[in-house]
């Protein structure tokens, strides 16, 4: 397997990065997830750019235009010989001194990992998965904004863990004032007497670009689709509840807090826009 590191590609087991590189020492850099189906980049535009934004964000000078590095994670898919697979795109701040200080890292590393992908079982779409909601809080947008994924996923991972620990799938995250925003690593959706809703992302979610594709989907499709804050009241009473992400795709929530979402089984709406999304898979991208 060929990672690209800088400027090479190199072999998995010399793919290796400084311990004075400030995203192992402090998560400062940013990142991405990227699918590949059947040899089209899905939403390679998109995803570029997200990660230029979020790099502008944090004032991480990113060393290739975005057309060079389209190229490179074209390459690295391509060298590895993968029509599927999961591409993970890093930026660090580079190699700098000890101290918070980013100026003294000259270097932005960049790191781009493609692999034959770990698909979700197919039984988990069939069956649906479990929510539990969490005490950890997702970060108020003042301080670190939801949209910049950052390489600082302590949050998530605590969340993640929350998850594991109440016996379920994924975890139900809120804001400090107790609107629902996103899962772990997924964005959220209800439906309610056949609308659909998703919390905007000014709340605290990331701007998911399956979310994004799915909100595109709903309009196309006809259903009435709305941006709009809710609780947790809401998902508990809600008729559908889905989650969407890279890895996730669209998936059914079945269970919430132990409550049954509608009759407990996937619903109609999730499972169309599921199937609607498989279909643009592997046209809308890059190949
Ligand atoms: N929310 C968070 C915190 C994430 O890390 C991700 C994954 O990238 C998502 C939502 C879903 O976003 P996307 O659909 O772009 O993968």
């Amino acid at each position: 397997q060929w990672i690209y590191l800088s400027g090479e590609y190199v072999n998995k087991n010399e793919a290796v990065v400084s311990v004075y590189d400030h995203g192992f020492l402090y998560g400062d850099g940013v990142f991405e997830g990227i699918r590949v189906y059947e040899g089209n980049i899905f939403k390679l535009d998109e995803h570029l750019n997200r990660l230029y934004d979020s790099a502008k964000s944090i004032m991480l000078q990113m060393p290739y235009e975005k057309e060079e590095m389209k190229e490179i994670i074209a390459e690295t898919v391509r060298k590895n010989e993968l029509e599927t697979a999961y591409i993970r795109v890093v930026v660090s701040r580079g190699m700098g001194n000890l101290g918070l200080d980013p100026s003294s890292c000259s270097n932005p590393r960049v790191v781009v990992i493609a692999e034959a992908l770990a698909l979700f079982p197919k039984e988990l779409y069939e069956r649906g998965v479990r929510l539990a909601s969490v005490s950890s809080r997702r970060n108020r947008p003042d301080v670190l904004p939801p949209q910049v994924k950052s390489l600082n996923y302590l949050n998530n991972i605590l969340v993640k863990m929350e998850a594991n620990q109440a016996g379920v799938d994924e975890a139900l995250m809120m804001n400090d004032q107790g609107y629902v925003t996103e899962g772990s690593a997924d964005n959220i959706f209800i439906v309610k007497n056949s609308t659909i809703y998703t919390p905007p992302t000014y709340l605290g979610a990331l701007e998911g670009i399956t979310r994004n594709a799915i909100i595109d989907l709903a309009n196309e499709k006809g259903y009435e689709m709305k941006e709009q804050p809710f609780t947790r009241h809401d998902v508990y009473v809600a008729d559908e509840v889905f989650l969407t992400g890279t890895a996730a795709e669209v998936i059914a929530v079945v269970e919430v807090d132990q409550r049954p979402v509608g009759d407990g089984k996937p619903g109609v709406i999730t499972n169309h826009l599921l199937s609607e999304f498989r279909k643009i898979t592997t046209t809308d991208g890059y190949k």
